[in-house]
């Protein structure tokens, strides 16, 4: 009888240990959707270079980082590893299936005033329904994007922007949401830097940053 007693404690501290364990070692997971793909450029910058190639680039860039500088401590997902186009629809299915800690889509900006540049970050907007900690996290996410940007890179920031974005829309209740836009491919100075790899590595490290300053104020 003494040594069932035994046995059953044992057993009790090594299913506590596993637990804790496993709740230590669950990584936050992420999905970045690299905007466009396929017959879908996206924008097409003053210089040729095009949207759905940078922003893929970018998640890409992301992953590495992750990988070779911080451990793969976070579980990154994209929506797309390569140049395809995936309807808007399947990506947010993805954000369903998963339920990833956030969700961010990445794309560049365009305009007609060639001389806009600078990062915007976008929210839902508003509304009765929402969840106000989703949106919290999502305000939270937003800041910390824009502050590396702006502190990292030199970037102007043109600040968080609410919109009914489709793709933030379908995955308001079940994951934090922003949606990216890197700068103004229609500016010149804007889409030179883009074209180059160094700056995208910058781009993939900021987003990787303002993820870990979420992280650390323990915000999801
Ligand atoms: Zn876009």
């Amino acid at each position: 009888m003494k040594r069932l007693w035994i046995v059953c404690l044992w057993i009790g501290f090594a299913l506590f240990c596993n637990r804790t364990q496993a709740q230590e070692n669950r990584r936050q997971m992420v999905i970045l959707d690299p905007g466009h793909g396929g017959m879908d450029s996206g924008a097409i910058g003053i210089n040729g270079i095009k949207e759905k190639d940078i922003v893929l680039e970018v998640a890409k860039e992301a992953i590495r980082l992750n990988k070779e500088l911080f451990g793969n401590t976070l579980d990154i997902y994209l929506t797309r590893y390569k140049d395809t186009l995936i309807s808007l629809s399947n990506r947010t299915k993805l954000v369903k299936v998963l339920q990833p800690d956030v969700f961010i889509s990445i794309h560049c900006n365009q305009a007609a005033r060639k001389a806009a540049q600078g990062i915007e970050v976008y929210v839902q907007q508003h509304n009765t329904s929402m969840s106000s900690e989703l949106q919290f996290v999502s305000e939270n996410l937003s800041e910390a994007i824009l502050l590396e940007f702006d502190q990292a890179l030199g970037f102007k920031i043109r600040g968080i922007k609410y919109a009914n974005f489709q793709v933030l829309r379908e995955t308001q209740y079940d994951s934090p949401g922003v949606l990216l836009e890197i700068g103004f491919l229609s500016n010149w100075e804007e889409a030179e830097h883009s074209r180059r790899k160094e700056s995208v590595r910058g781009y993939a490290m900021v987003i990787i940053q303002a993820l870990y300053q979420l992280i650390d104020a323990e915000y999801y």
